[in-house]
C-alpha cells in the first residue's frame, strides 16, 4: 500500500512538474505564434526513403540530377547521427542554416517587436545585436567583467518582464575564456526569460558542453554550429538543442526546406567521420597553446588572455598600427580595439602551420 501511494504521488508530482515546465515556455512565446499553423510540405507526409513511391506531389523535375527533388524538411539523418554524437534524443535537436539562422528563430518565437527585450553581455558575438535590429528588439547591455566574467547580480536586476532571451556566448566570442559554470547555473536558475548559451567553440573547450545539462532547465536553449571545429563553415549547418516544446514551436516557424540537400550530403558524410574532426580540433588547441607562448616573448604584446576557443585575443601596444602593418605582410587579423574592454586587442584564429609560422615572423618583424 505505501509503496503504490509513494509511486502515484511521485507521478502526479512529475506530472505537474512538467505542466509547470509547458506553461513557463508557453508564457514566453509571442501570441501571434502560439496557435500558428504551420507550412506543411509534401515531403512532410512522405520522404524519398521509399523509393517504391512514385512522386508526383511536389511539382518537382523528374529527371535525376541528384538534387531535382525537394530536402527532407526534417533533416533525419543528420539528427540521427547528431543524436548519436552528442548522446541526445531527436526531439530535441533543430537544425538551421547556419546558427545565425537558428538565433533568429529564436528571436521570432519569443520577442515581440518593439516592445520586448534580450540581454547582452558585451563585449560578445556581433550577431546578437544585428539580429535584435532587424527584429525590432530593444537590447540591455550588461559589460563583462574586466576577467571577461558575466556580472550575475546586475543582468539579473536588469532583467525585467520584457527581457525574453539572455545571450550567454562560451566560450566567448571575442575573448575567447569560458563562463564560469556557478555563475551560468544561478543565472539558469534565476532569469526567467530564454538562456541561449551559444557553443561555437566547444569542442575547443577543456569545459564540458552544457548539453548533458539541458533536462534540468526547461528555459535553456544550447547553439552549436558546424561552421568552426567540424570545418564546414561553407555548408551552412547550425544546430539547436532545447526541450521538446521549445523545438517544437521553432520547428514550426522555420522555413520548410532551410536545410538543402548538399549541405544534408556534406554534413552526414562528416558526421560519419567524426573522430578526423576530434583529431583536427586536437592540434588547433596545441597550436593555439604555442603560439600562445611565442606570441608572449614579443615586445609589442601586453598580454595574451587564456583561450578556449580557435582564436587568441592579444592586447597589443597599438591595435590600429599592427593591425595595418600586417595587412601589409599580407596576413589578415580582427581588429576588435573599437569593442568594450577590448581597447589594443587583436583577435587572431589559429590557423595551419605555414599560417601560423608566417603570423609570427611577421610579428617578430615589427616587432624590432
Ligand atoms: C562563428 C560563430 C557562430 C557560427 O555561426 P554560423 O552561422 O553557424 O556560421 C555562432 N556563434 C558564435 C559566437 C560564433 O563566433
Amino acid at each position: 500500500m505505501k509503496n503504490i501511494f509513494i509511486e502515484s504521488s511521485e507521478r502526479s508530482l512529475s506530472r505537474s512538474l512538467i505542466m509547470k515546465t509547458d506553461s513557463i515556455i508557453q508564457n514566453l512565446i509571442r501570441e501571434n505564434i502560439k496557435n500558428i499553423q504551420p507550412y506543411s510540405s509534401a515531403r512532410d507526409e512522405f520522404t524519398e526513403t521509399n523509393s517504391k513511391l512514385v512522386f508526383l506531389d511536389a511539382n518537382e523535375n523528374p529527371f535525376e540530377n541528384g538534387v531535382n527533388r525537394y530536402p527532407d524538411p526534417q533533416q533525419k539523418r543528420i539528427k540521427e547521427k547528431l543524436s548519436e554524437i552528442k548522446n541526445i534524443a531527436v526531439e530535441n535537436i533543430l537544425l538551421g542554416n547556419g546558427s545565425d539562422e537558428v538565433l533568429d528563430l529564436i528571436f521570432r518565437a519569443f520577442c515581440e517587436p518593439n516592445k520586448d527585450n534580450i540581454i547582452i553581455l558585451p563585449p560578445t558575438y556581433g550577431m546578437y545585436k544585428v539580429l535584435a535590429n532587424i527584429n525590432a528588439v530593444a537590447i540591455k547591455e550588461v559589460e563583462l567583467t574586466t576577467n571577461f566574467q558575466p556580472k550575475t547580480q546586475t543582468i539579473l536586476l536588469a532583467a525585467n518582464k520584457q527581457s525574453k532571451i539572455l545571450f550567454l556566448c562560451s566560450p566567448n566570442n571575442p575573448t575567447g575564456n569560458s563562463f564560469s559554470r556557478v555563475q551560468v547555473e544561478k543565472i539558469l536558475r534565476q532569469f526567467r526569460g530564454i538562456v541561449v548559451i551559444d557553443e561555437a567553440y566547444i569542442d575547443f573547450s577543456e569545459e564540458e558542453s552544457w548539453l548533458s545539462r539541458l533536462e534540468e532547465f526547461p528555459n535553456l536553449i544550447i547553439t552549436q554550429t558546424m561552421s568552426k571545429a567540424y570545418g564546414m563553415a561553407g555548408i551552412r549547418l547550425g544546430v539547436c538543442f532545447a526541450s521538446k516544446e521549445i523545438i517544437n514551436v521553432l520547428n514550426s516557424i522555420k522555413p520548410p526546406y532551410n536545410v538543402n540537400e548538399l549541405t544534408q550530403q556534406k554534413a552526414i558524410e562528416c558526421l560519419e567521420n567524426v573522430d578526423e574532426i576530434y583529431k583536427q580540433a586536437k592540434i588547433i588547441v596545441s597550436d593555439r597553446k604555442a603560439l600562445k607562448i611565442e606570441l608572449s616573448t614579443l615586445n609589442l604584446v601586453e598580454e595574451v588572455y587564456s583561450s578556449d576557443a580557435n582564436f587568441l585575443l592579444v592586447k597589443v601596444n597599438n591595435a590600429n598600427k599592427i593591425y595595418k602593418e600586417l595587412i601589409e605582410e599580407g596576413i589578415v587579423v580582427r581588429n576588435r580595439t573599437n569593442q568594450p574592454l577590448c581597447e589594443n586587442c587583436l583577435r587572431f584564429t589559429i590557423g595551419n602551420t605555414y599560417g601560423n609560422e608566417e603570423l609570427i615572423m611577421a610579428l617578430k618583424y615589427l616587432d624590432k
